[in-house]
């Protein structure tokens, strides 16, 4: 039987990286997943050791190749497959998605947290995004106006949702701002 062979790392998903990957699921079942299933699926990341990157790939596979309602035990399925056959760490080249990927998370949290209303960042007036136009396609709040996207789905498309928060890289231009008048 080959060796299971899981990253050093892999100790399963925090919360708001189990928000992510049903974030993922989200984009394809519709799923509304509440505190209890966050509760479930961080259970089920423990025992099955994911990790968010490969986690959130299990999510994008299984829906290319499946119509299955995706649980815990697919992700769990096809990170174990997919460890069985991966190159050696030592070959193996950096992942198209980084474990990190703070970025990523957020911006799924932000959005997932938006449908759900979940708890985001709170935002004042002098925060330095508000200084910028939000580069997200969605969103292009302009100066001094709040992050949100346009539904564009159900009974209420066409409608402004704000998120608490910002977009992910509406906050990376306003570093980049900053960083351009430093
Ligand atoms: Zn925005």
């Amino acid at each position: 039987m080959p060796s299971y062979r899981a990253p050093a790392d892999a100790a399963g998903l925090t919360d708001e990286q189990i928000r992510a990957v049903l974030a993922a699921a989200m984009g394809y079942d519709n799923r509304r997943p509440g505190d209890l299933n966050v509760a479930a699926w961080r259970e089920a990341s423990q025992v099955g050791r994911w990790t968010l990157g490969e986690a959130v790939e299990a999510v994008h596979q299984h829906y290319a190749t499946q119509t299955d309602f995706l649980m815990p035990g697919h992700v769990t399925q096809r990170i174990k497959a997919a460890r069985r056959t991966a190159p050696l760490p030592a070959e193996r080249q950096l992942p198209t998605a980084p474990p990190a990927e703070p970025e990523r998370v957020r911006a799924a949290v932000a959005e997932i947290g938006a449908r759900l209303g979940w708890p985001e960042r709170n935002t004042t007036a002098s925060d330095p995004e508000l200084s910028v136009v939000c580069p997200h396609e969605r969103c292009r709040a302009g100066k001094h106006r709040p992050c949100g996207y346009r539904l564009t789905r159900g009974a209420h498309a066409g409608e402004w949702r704000p998120i608490r928060g910002y977009h992910p890289s509406r906050t990376k231009a306003a570093q980049q701002k900053e960083a351009d008048h430093a």
